[in-house]
């Protein structure tokens, strides 16, 4: 184990520091300051290996936590990320972006703050770049198989990853004209900037992996086309049919989806000409719904130097600790600040949004707000409680409904869950035989660590199903959940 005594002398919980505010809103870069390695080998030296890891038990993938905390504190990198990447292909995307549910579970937070397993685990896969330690691992022989990937958000480059390597020849087609699902064009530059992105596509390139960007299946190839040409189909379309607010003046100037915006200042950044691009620059801001999306606008407003910007969710405001409803080692719903909430702007709870006022123009001038009160378990706008918030731009982050049908309902008959998702069994297999679903498209809008899981998983379930047997690991069934529900 990591220092037999660690958790006894190090009781303080010590994460990177986040750059200065007045600093980081001038850039894209990411905000957090890399880690001292002392006080990364401090932390990991917290880790009590314990005989029941509970931290397991909150990573979808399993994760082999104490593991690595033990090799990073003995300065083992190389046997570290050997170790991290057993159970997980894209460390580097999970140690910036996950809500890290295995601290919730971790045994020492019971009376001590947890051990920073996330910051471990970036710190881990950071390194093992640095020095040259994840090299490309193509695959003894061919199968002679072929499997197409839809969708090249992190399920998609799973199963691609997982399949490629376990000698199926393995094309990912994406609409979009860069790979990478969210992660690319959802999740801005000050989360994770997109040269990780980029290193691990180089890598799966270099194992053999063919992308397709640019492809929409269902327009540009058909569906039946695609299964004539594919042996499998690994399903990674994602849950992008945007929730709408369907209250008056929705059609107004100035009222626009998250993504919409976000995927517009994601091109930007990456240096495309974006022509007549939605931007917070001198306007008043208002982002409605309370979460990732929600605070990914915020970050992105406050960079390109919004007014102001107003953050409104329908529900309370959570506790600050730990409610007694969801004890240990459960993910509980807690009070969070982001690094976009540091940032600047407020955040109004119980707010009930009523119409979007117009100006002359047609467009967006304010916000009708009333408090929320909650009558026979609905929340209903409390009357003699409503005001107007200016507004130039307000962007809607209320979640998403579902995954887009983009015609394949029609052309192969794929059905879909009361719920807008693919219908599909534990094992991630559709009643289309030879399709399968991983990901968003399947669980509904989640999160990156379940999208990697559900990748590695559906691989499993392919390999079997294209060899007959499979070595690979499924660490989880399409039917687990969570061992918390997380605001959307
Ligand atoms: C703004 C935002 C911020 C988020 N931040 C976080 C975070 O910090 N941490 C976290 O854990 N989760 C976060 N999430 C959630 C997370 O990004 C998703 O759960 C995850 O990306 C789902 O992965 P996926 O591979 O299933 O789908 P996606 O990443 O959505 O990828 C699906 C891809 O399929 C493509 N596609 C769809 N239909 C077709 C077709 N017919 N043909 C070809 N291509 C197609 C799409 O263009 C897309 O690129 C965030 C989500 C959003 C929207
Ligand atoms: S992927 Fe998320 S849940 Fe799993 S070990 Fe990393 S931070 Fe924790």
């Amino acid at each position: 184990m990591a220092d037999p005594q660690g958790f006894l002398k190090t009781t303080v919980r010590e994460t990177p520091k986040r750059r200065p505010v007045p600093v980081r809103i001038m850039d894209w870069k990411e905000v957090y300051e890399k880690g001292d390695a002392a006080v990364l080998k401090r932390q990991a030296g917290r880790c009590m290996d314990c005989g029941i890891p509970f931290c397991h038990t909150g990573c979808p993938l399993g994760n082999l936590i104490p593991e690595w905390n033990d090799l990073m504190w003995r300065g083992e990198g190389r046997a570290a990320i050997e170790r991290l990447h057993a159970t997980n292909n894209f460390p580097e995307f999970t140690g910036r972006l996950c809500p890290a549910p295995c601290e919730s579970a971790c045994v020492l937070s019971i009376n001590q703050p947890a051990v920073t397993i996330k910051q471990i685990e970036q710190a881990t896969i950071d390194d093992a770049w640095t020095n040259g330690w994840v090299e490309p691992e193509p695959p003894s022989r061919l199968t002679g198989k072929t499997v197409a990937v839809v969708g090249s958000g992190p399920a998609g480059l799973a199963a691609a990853q997982q399949l490629t390597r376990a000698g199926h020849t393995v094309a990912v087609f994406e609409r979009d004209d860069r790979i990478g699902g969210l992660l690319r064009y959802g999740i801005p530059d000050f989360k994770m900037e997109k040269d990780q992105l980029d290193l691990r596509l180089r890598q799966m390139r270099d194992e053999g992996t063919r992308f397709r960007a640019g492809v929409e299946i269902g327009r540009d190839i058909t569906w039946p086309e695609l299964q004539d040409r594919y042996d499998a189909i690994v399903l990674a379309t994602g849950s992008t049919v945007p929730r709408d607010l369907d209250i008056p003046g929705r059609d107004l100037a100035g009222v626009h989806f998250a993504m919409e915006y976000l995927v517009e200042s994601n091109r930007a950044i990456a240096g495309d000409e974006v022509a007549n691009q939605i931007t917070a620059e001198g306007k008043h801001v208002i982002v409605i719904g309370g979460g990732d999306t929600g605070a990914d606008c915020i970050g992105t407003a406050h960079r390109q130097g919004a007014l102001s910007v107003t953050n409104l969710a329908i529900g309370r405001r959570p506790e600050d600790a730990r409610p007694e409803h969801q004890p240990w080692p459960m993910d509980p719903h807690v009070f969070e600040v982001s690094s976009a909430h540091e940032e600047g702007g407020e955040r109004v709870f119980l707010a009930s949004t009523v119409e979007f006022l117009s100006n002359d123009a047609g467009e967006v001038r304010a916000l009708r707000v009333a408090e929320t009160e909650y009558v026979d378990g609905r929340r209903v706008p409390r009357s003699g409680t409503e005001r107007e918030i200016p507004a130039d731009l307000v962007l809607i982050a209320m979640g998403f409904t579902g995954p887009e049908r983009a015609g394949i309902d029609e052309q192969i008959d794929a059905p879909f869950t009361a719920r807008g998702t693919f219908v599909r069994e534990d094992d991630f297999a559709t009643p289309v035989p030879g399709v399968f679903v991983a990901g968003d498209a399947g669980r509904g809008q989640s999160l990156i660590v379940w999208a990697i899981a559900e990748g590695r998983a559906a691989a499993a379930k392919v390999d079997e199903f294209l060899s007959g047997s499979t070595v690979l690991p499924a660490p989880v069934k399409a039917s687990d959940v969570a061992i918390s529900v997380l605001p959307a």
